[in-house]
């Protein structure tokens, strides 16, 4: 339902909204807080704006709206401090909905758009589409190849993009799970578990897909990768197209509840957090309601899985030194508090040194880097200062924050690997079947 000042579906709700108590005690915990001490781009000042639009005070369409509301990272740091539980995640998400549908609906009168067309084109039509997006990831599988994203062709690319591509893993181009890699070894699996690739971490990342079912496999929990799975939506909700995420969580819902599955597991905390919110982005679908919440109630980490049905300690040992840069949806939204550090803190010699504040925002924040690449950069280099000296290698479990860590440590500490946990688990597992 629309309402008189926020005229497309899906308004910021009232009642919460109007929960916030304007205390102040999210502005401590805010990224872009911090780093511009302006209200606007507070938490208590993101609500209150939406409150002040509701209102009538300030119309929809004014440009501070769209720049409030878009230079939030969506990190949801903020709802872990609030004491009277406000969704600011949701609200800001609906808010951005309403300026991208204002935008839409009058192209003449708005200038610049919050989202360009180019990324909104990606996340509309490159995202929910697999095949599109495994082709394009065999182009640049090509591209890269011939070196044209490491040499002077990177400037054939938008700004804000070149660093990235140069940071950017060799792609394979292949597919990345093979048929006989879609389901587990054992006949009697102790839980049955769905894994989910996503769209970035499946083209970019397909090891750590490859990773995360070994090591269920290994730990006697039953992975299958159902078929007809698509991008989680996460993007699509950042960049206010919240039609476009909605398709893409029935196509989910349908792939992975035709299984008996007692988990659904992620290894990428931005989709799991998206993942755990279907019910609410489906909450108006007679259809898919129930079946939303259902799926939600599943979804958990692979460390969190690890966590609570228990993982094999490997029993061969290493020397390697690293830091654990827990993704702030992972941290915030799917709650996995210490799970991911006792996994790697299982693994015979390896030397885990903390990171001050490591569930702070990298400044990767799905699209973020792309739309807002100065604060990337400044969140981006407080988090590289953070990095403790001596280490061998960063472990993170979200692929937007291992792309952009990739970016950090090329430019500020070169030398440092940035691997997934569940990589680091795995190789700990391949290493004692490989010595005698
Ligand atoms: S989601 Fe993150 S950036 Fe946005 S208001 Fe909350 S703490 Fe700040
Ligand atoms: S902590 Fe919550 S209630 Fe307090 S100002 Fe921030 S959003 Fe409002």
């Amino acid at each position: 339902m629309a309402d008189l000042n926020f005229p497309f579906v899906d308004p910021p709700r009232q009642d919460q909204f109007q929960s916030c108590i304007k205390c102040g005690l999210c502005l401590d915990s805010c990224p872009t807080f911090q780093e511009t001490g302006r209200e606007l781009e507070s938490p208590r000042g993101r609500v209150q704006l939406i409150a002040a639009v509701a209102r009538g005070v300030v119309p929809l369409q004014a440009p501070k709206v769209a720049q409030t509301l878009f230079s939030c990272l969506d990190c949801r740091a903020c709802e872990v401090a609030c004491p009277s539980g406000v969704p600011i995640g949701s609200l800001i998400e609906r808010g951005r909905a309403q300026v991208v549908g204002w935008q839409e609906a009058h192209p003449d009168l708005h200038g610049q758009r919050s989202v360009s067309k180019t990324t909104r084109w990606a996340v509309t039509h490159l995202l929910p589409n697999q095949r599109r997006l495994r082709r394009l990831g065999w182009v640049v599988a090509r591209v890269q190849r011939l070196g044209l994203l490491s040499g002077p062709g990177r400037r054939l690319l938008p700004k804000p993009m070149r660093a990235m591509a140069q940071s950017l893993p060799p792609l394979t181009g292949k597919e990345t799970l093979p048929p006989e890699r879609t389901t587990g070894s054992s006949p009697n699996p102790k839980k049955k578990v769905g894994v989910f690739l996503g769209c970035v971490m499946d083209v970019v990342f397909g090891d750590a897909n490859q990773a995360t079912i070994r090591v269920l496999d290994k730990n006697g929990l039953g992975p299958v990768v159902p078929q007809g799975q698509n991008c989680c939506g996460a993007l699509a909700i950042h960049a206010g197209e919240r039609e476009t995420a909605r398709k893409m969580a029935r196509r989910n819902i349908d792939a992975f509840l035709a299984g008996d599955l007692d988990y659904i597991a992620t290894n990428a905390g931005g989709c799991g957090a998206a993942l755990m919110e279907y019910g609410e982005w489906l909450a108006d679908d007679p259809q898919y309601r129930e079946k939303a919440e259902i799926f939600s109630k599943k979804v958990k980490d692979v460390a969190q899985i690890l966590d609570t049905e228990g993982w094999q300690v490997p029993r061969s040992a290493t020397t390697e030194v690293v830091t654990y840069q827990t993704s702030c949806h992972l941290s915030n939204v799917m709650k996995a508090g210490a799970a991911p550090e006792r996994i790697l803190q299982s693994i015979p010699g390896v030397q885990l040194k903390p990171m001050a504040d490591s569930a702070r925002c990298c400044g990767s924040a799905g699209i973020y880097n792309l739309t807002h690449p100065q604060m990337a950069e400044a969140l981006l280099r407080r988090k590289m200062e953070d990095v403790p000296d001596g280490i061998d290698t960063i472990v993170t479990g979200n692929p937007g924050c291992w792309l952009q860590l990739l970016h950090g440590v090329q430019a500020y500490r070169p030398g440092v690997q940035v691997r997934h946990l569940v990589q680091v688990l795995d190789d700990a597992y391949q290493r004692e079947t490989s010595s005698p």
